[in-house]
């Protein structure tokens, strides 16, 4: 049968939407074909049509030709489903996709004459299939992606310090939150995600929260709010007191419409409480401050006064800062035993007093420094350089230690006192004490020294020596005193309790019975008593001399005076009586010149006679021979025998005598008229021709003073108290001759009577002297 022979089955073929291709089964010659088969195949008709199969499709033939033939052999329709092949189409290699079917077609017999070829060509499905695959992938990936994104967004979210929440709709429903969130509401992740917010925290249902959510899901606007309280209730009922700043900011859907919130919030409650807690302070504060005010006006001021006293102080200070010790501060006391000025200061101490170089400071102030413990030493001695000179000055001085807030040693104050004067006077006290050492020594002087409180006694052995103890043997002050005579002992221990009582001195020469052979011993006791030295156990302290040598040549002296002068009275005696015959016998023969001269010879001799007798007197008031012969008598007329005596005898002065009311005294006449005496003879003696003198005395009480006043050359009134000792005599006192005795003796007769003798003078005016008696009733 000839296909080609049916035009019906020719249209179809031809009009056919699939290729079409129909070959001889013997002989796969191609009987027919469609434009759509030619189309697939992209060759030309003539090029198939009429043609063994496998020749237009050469490059096909090794995979399908056993398929082929197979469909002729088992009468089996063969399907290829979507292969891809390689074809030369319109001469061009070319993949595509197919599908296609080899059916045979039998005739009424069964016999396979014909094999039609369908052909689909699906490489456009094939390939959109395939890029819809890739597509899917890719879609697959991003979704990947965007859920990698979502979770590293997650961890951002509560990486952030901010509290962060996503939510959606009216119903305010949360849909993202991050951890810092969480805790601030004090939730579970389990509790929040997908519920309604205001079902999470119903106790914010009357606060603005939920209004505000809704207001930016409607209007799109922001919310920006500081410093909210938020209330919340705790699972036990209490009110949690938070503060947050936040904002509220709109979030579309995919239709560009608002309907969610990104919440956004930080917790400042701690910020807050504390602000307010400042608040709450700054009250108290201020009135505070106001106090501190007052006291700081205070402490400036008295940080001043504290300046100015640190300046003025007497003892040095000065503050040394850091290691190399820059003078910081020096007050003025500082610069002037350094002998320096204020241009030191802000220099490093070896620099502003270089001659400290070789000297011990420098290293025991950065011992201090090291140490951190405070330097103290007395009288140390410096070599400081004043104007030039290295003077030697001795401190007792304080390095202090300053520490810093780090704990370090930061500052040195300084504080010294100079001692240089007391060092130096320590050193010639020692130098005396080390003089007089040797001078006891060399003096064979002994030494004692009495406790004012217990009056314990301490004796070198020379003193115990003396008294005539063994040398090591303990003495007491009573052991002493016992050996004191019996005329002195009274005496002694009055004069000695006087010295204590007061802060005096004693000089007193006293005899002893010596302890080992009961020898008379004369000693004389030096002593002084320094109360100003408290607590001084040796403050009443002296020497003693043992003078029984010195009173024993005295006493020779004394007795040689007394004889010479015994016997030199009695050959003046009967000079005066001869000189007296003479003058009256010319007197008689009226020769005037022998009268005048026999009268000035008397009175030589009765000036004579005077001193003799002075002498006398004095050699037995030493030997104890002067005595004392009271009897009761008027002074006023003693005074008229002296005035008649005296007015003959000085005629060139103007004395005048004022007896005064009747005053009885007891005591020896002669004494006191000899007294009187000697004190009008010094007074003429001591005055110029012409000048008065003027004699008187007063009774006051029972006491009555006598007194000799001239105008005469006065007495320096350091030689005053002196007057009255044996011997003295003023220098200078107009040439005068004189011995020194008179007022020796008035003061001793004076003494013996229990009386008082003195004078008071004036250099160029004139003296007086007065002696005092007491007074007795008629
Ligand atoms: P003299 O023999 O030296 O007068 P006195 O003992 O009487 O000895 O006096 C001692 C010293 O006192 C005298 O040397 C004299 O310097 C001084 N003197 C005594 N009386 C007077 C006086 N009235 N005026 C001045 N000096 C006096």
């Amino acid at each position: 049968m000839n296909l080609n022979d049916s035009p019906i089955l020719k249209t179809i073929v031809d009009s056919a939407p699939i290729g079409i291709c129909i070959l001889n089964a013997d002989s796969f010659i191609v009987d027919m074909l469609n434009d759509k088969f030619l189309e697939i195949a992209g060759k030309p008709k003539e090029a198939i049509l009429g043609k063994w199969y496998w020749e237009p499709f050469a490059e096909a033939k090794a995979y399908y030709e056993e398929a082929m033939a197979g469909v002729i052999i088992t009468k089996k329709t063969f399907h290829a489903d979507e292969v891809r092949l390689m074809l030369i189409r319109n001469g061009k290699e070319e993949w595509i996709h197919v599908t296609f079917v080899y059916a045979p077609v039998m005739d009424e017999k069964g016999v396979v004459t014909k094999l039609a070829v369908w052909v689909l060509e699906n490489t456009t499905q094939v390939h959109e299939r395939e890029q819809l695959a890739t597509a899917n992938d890719r879609i697959e990936q991003e979704r990947e992606k965007a859920q990698q994104a979502n979770s590293n967004l997650e961890q951002i979210l509560n990486m952030l310090p901010a509290s962060v929440v996503v939510i959606r709709g009216y119903d305010l429903i949360v849909e993202m939150i991050n951890d810092s969130n969480l805790a601030y509401w004090q939730r579970n992740r389990e509790e929040v995600i997908g519920k309604p917010f205001l079902e999470i925290l119903p106790d914010l249902a009357d606060q603005p929260f939920a209004g505000q959510l809704r207001r930016v899901m409607k209007t799109g606007e922001d919310i920006d709010v500081k410093e909210s309280p938020v209330l919340f209730t705790d699972k036990e009922g209490n009110i949690r007191d938070t503060y947050v700043d936040y904002t509220y900011q709109p979030l579309a859907d995919l239709d560009g419409n608002w309907n969610g919130v990104l919440v956004m919030s930080f917790e400042i409650t701690d910020r807050v409480l504390a602000r307010r807690l400042l608040e709450k302070y700054t009250d108290e504060l201020s009135v505070a401050n106001d106090q501190l005010s007052i006291a700081n006006n205070k402490l400036v001021k008295s940080e001043a006064r504290f300046k100015y006293l640190i300046e003025k102080a007497p003892v040095a200070i000065g503050v040394l800062h850091g290691r190399e010790l820059i003078l910081e501060m020096a007050n003025q006391k500082v610069l002037e035993v350094w002998g320096k000025n204020a241009t030191i200061v802000g220099l490093p101490l070896s620099i502003a007093l270089p001659e400290l170089e070789g000297q011990p400071f420098l290293g025991l102030l950065d011992d201090v420094f090291t140490s951190g413990e405070a330097f103290y030493a007395n009288e140390i001695r410096a070599m400081l350089e004043h104007d030039g000179e290295l003077k030697e000055i001795f401190f007792n001085v304080v390095y202090q230690p300053v520490f810093g807030t780090d704990g370090a040693v930061a500052d040195i104050l300084i504080v010294a006192v100079d001692v240089t004067q007391q060092v130096n006077s320590r050193r010639k006290v020692e130098q005396a004490e080390l003089t007089m050492r040797l001078a006891v020594e060399a003096g064979n002087v002994g030494t004692w020294s009495v406790d004012r409180k217990t009056y314990k006694q301490t004796t070198s052995s020379r003193l115990k020596e003396m008294f005539g103890f063994h040398a090591d043997e303990e003495i007491t002050i009573e052991d002493t005193f016992g050996l004191v005579t019996a005329d002195y002992k009274a005496k002694l221990t009055a004069i000695f309790k006087e010295a204590m009582a007061s802060n005096g001195t004693c000089d007193f020469a006293f005899t002893i019975n010596r302890k080992d052979d009961g020898e008379l011993r004369w000693l004389r006791a030096l002593g002084s008593c320094n109360l100003e030295v408290p607590g001084d156990p040796s403050a009443f302290a002296g020497v003693m001399l043992d003078i029984t040598d010195i009173k024993a040549d005295e006493q020779r002296k004394s007795d040689f005076i007394g004889m010479v002068s015994h016997e030199l009275k009695t050959p003046l005696t009967s000079l005066s009586g001869y000189l007296q015959l003479l003058q009256r016998k010319a007197e008689k023969g009226g020769d005037n010149f022998s009268k005048n001269a026999f009268e000035n010879s008397l009175k030589q001799v009765r000036q004579m006679t005077t001193m003799i007798n002075g002498f006398l007197d004095i050699s037995r008031l030493e030997s104890g021979k002067i005595h004392i012969d009271r009897t009761k008598f008027d002074l006023s007329e003693l005074f008229t025998e002296v005035d008649a005596e005296h007015q003959f005898l000085y005629a060139g002065h103007n004395l005048i005598f004022e007896k005064g009311e009747s005053v009885s005294v007891y005591a020896d006449r002669e004494k006191i008229a000899q007294v009187i005496n000697n004190l009008i003879s010094n007074a003429v003696k001591y005055s110029a021709t012409g000048t008065t003198v003027e004699i008187f005395y007063e009774l006051k009480e029972d006491v009555v003073k006598i007194s000799v006043r001239d105008q005469g050359i006065g007495i320096k009134q350091e030689d005053i108290d002196k007057l009255f000792e044996r011997y003295y005599r003023v220098e200078n006192n107009g040439n005068v001759s004189g011995f020194g005795i008179g007022l020796y003796l008035s003061a001793e007769i004076i003494a013996r009577h229990e009386g008082r003798i003195w004078a008071e003078s004036e250099i160029g005016v004139g003296s007086t002297f007065y002696f005092e008696l007491e007074s007795v009733s008629i």
